[in-house]
C-alpha cells in the first residue's frame, strides 16, 4: 500500500473524455489494491511544468481551427513540446503489441501481425521540432521557410543507451533508424549508434533507413524488438505502427528523463493520438490508449507491476469478450461508447 501524487492534464478535444476513463481505472486500482493516488487536475502550462510528484497523466492538445493554419502564431501543441523539453523527458517509449482478438481489426493481414511485440524509442526533445531558426520569412522574391534539424552527440548517445538498456529486458535486438544516405545529423546518429552498440555485445544490432523501415514495419513487424529513432521519424513511424494494433486509440506512450521519484522514474504518460476534433464530444473515442498509459505509469513511475498487469489484463478481457469502440468496429462485435468501454474495463479489474 502506498501514496502517490499524479498531475492530470486532460487537455483538448477527446483528451478530457479518454482521460476521465483513465482516472476511473486508476481509482479502481486504488480501491482494489489499497493505494492512495492523490490526483491534481491542471491546465497545461506553467502549473504542469512546476508539478511535483511521481507522474503526469496527459490527454491530448490541439484541434481548434483558430490556432491552426499557416498564420497561427499560438499553437497549443507548443505547450506539450515545452513540457517535454522543460522536464527533459527525452525518451518516448511507444510499445506496439497487437491483441490477439484484434488481429482482424487491423488493415494488415493477421498472419503478418502474428507475434508482433515491438517498442519504438523516439527521441523527444531534440531534432527538427526544436531546432532554431524555424520560421517563415519574407524575401525580395516572395516567402521562404526554414526549419533546423540539429542533434548533439550527447543527445544521440543518451537515447541510444536508453534503447539498448530497454532491449536487455526484452529480446535483445535493437534497430536504429536514420536517413544517413542524405542527412548529416543521421550520419552523426549512425556513428554514435555504432559506438554505443559496442558496449552491448549481447544485443543484436542493425541500422535501417527510415523509408525502408516504413516498409518493413508493415511487411515484417514481428521481426522488430526495439526501434530507436529521432524525433520526427519516430512521430511518423509510430502513427503507422499504430495500425498494426488496429487503431490509434490503442497505443499508449511514456516519456521519461533522468528525474527519479521515490518509486521509480518520473514520467509523462499520454496516448499517442491527438485531440481528434472529428469525434470530440460524441462519446466515440477509444479510451484504451489512455487506460494503457495508466498501466505504463503504474509500472514505470510508481513501481506497481502487479497493478499494471491487472489493468492490461482487464483491457484484454473486455476485448476478448467482444466489446469494441467505433474505431475497432467489426462484424459480430458489440460497439460501445467511451464511457461504457471505461466502465467495462473498471469492472474487469
Ligand atoms: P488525431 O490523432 O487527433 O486523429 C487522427 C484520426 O484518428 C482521426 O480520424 C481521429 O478521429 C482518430 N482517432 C484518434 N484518436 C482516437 C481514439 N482515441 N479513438 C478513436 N479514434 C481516434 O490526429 P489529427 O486529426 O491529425 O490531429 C488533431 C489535433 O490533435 C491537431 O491539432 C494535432 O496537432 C493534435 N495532436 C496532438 C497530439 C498530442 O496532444 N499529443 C498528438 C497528435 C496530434
Amino acid at each position: 500500500m502506498g501514496t502517490y501524487t499524479i498531475t492530470v492534464l486532460p487537455g483538448d478535444g477527446i483528451g478530457p473524455e479518454v482521460t476521465e476513463q483513465a482516472v476511473r481505472v486508476l481509482q479502481r486500482v486504488a480501491s482494489r489494491y489499497g493505494h492512495t493516488f492523490n490526483t491534481t487536475q491542471a491546465l497545461v502550462g506553467v502549473s504542469a511544468i512546476e508539478a511535483e510528484g511521481d507522474a503526469i497523466l496527459f490527454g491530448a492538445v490541439g484541434g481548434s481551427p483558430r490556432y491552426e493554419g499557416p498564420d497561427a502564431k499560438i499553437q497549443p501543441e507548443r505547450a506539450l513540446f515545452r513540457l517535454r523539453k522543460d522536464l527533459e523527458l527525452f525518451a518516448n517509449l511507444r510499445p506496439v503489441r497487437p491483441l490477439k482478438a484484434l488481429l482482424n481489426a487491423s488493415t494488415i493481414k493477421p498472419e503478418v501481425l502474428q507475434g508482433t511485440d515491438l517498442v519504438v524509442v523516439r527521441e523527444l526533445t531534440g531534432g527538427i521540432y526544436f531546432g532554431k531558426p524555424s520560421e517563415i520569412r519574407e524575401t525580395a522574391h516572395g516567402y521562404d521557410a526554414i526549419d533546423t534539424l540539429i542533434y548533439t552527440e550527447a543527445e544521440i548517445e543518451r537515447i541510444l543507451r536508453t534503447a539498448f538498456e530497454l532491449s536487455l529486458g526484452r529480446r535483445k535486438k535493437v534497430t536504429s533508424v536514420d536517413k544517413a544516405n542524405v542527412l548529416s545529423s543521421s550520419r552523426l546518429w549512425r556513428r554514435t549508434a555504432d559506438r554505443v552498440a559496442a558496449d552491448f555485445p549481447d544485443v543484436a544490432f542493425d541500422h535501417l533507413l527510415v523509408d525502408a523501415c516504413a516498409m518493413h514495419l508493415i511487411r515484417r513487424p514481428a521481426s522488430f524488438d526495439v526501434i530507436v529513432t529521432e524525433n520526427m521519424f519516430g512521430d511518423i513511424l509510430t502513427d503507422e505502427a499504430s495500425m498494426l494494433a488496429g487503431s490509434m486509440g490503442m497505443l499508449p506512450s511514456a516519456s521519461l528523463g533522468t528525474r527519479r521519484t521515490n518509486h521509480g522514474v518520473f514520467g509523462l504518460y499520454e496516448p499517442i493520438h491527438g485531440s481528434a476534433p472529428d469525434i470530440a464530444g460524441q462519446d466515440k473515442a477509444n479510451p484504451i490508449a489512455a487506460i494503457l498509459t495508466v498501466a505504463m505509469m503504474l509500472r514505470l513511475s510508481l513501481g506497481l507491476k502487479r497493478e499494471a498487469d491487472a489493468v492490461e489484463r482487464a483491457v484484454e478481457v473486455v476485448i476478448d469478450a467482444g466489446y469494441r469502440t467505433e474505431d475497432l468496429r467489426e462484424a459480430g462485435k458489440e460497439v460501445v461508447g467511451t464511457r461504457e468501454m471505461g466502465r467495462l474495463i473498471v469492472e474487469a479489474i
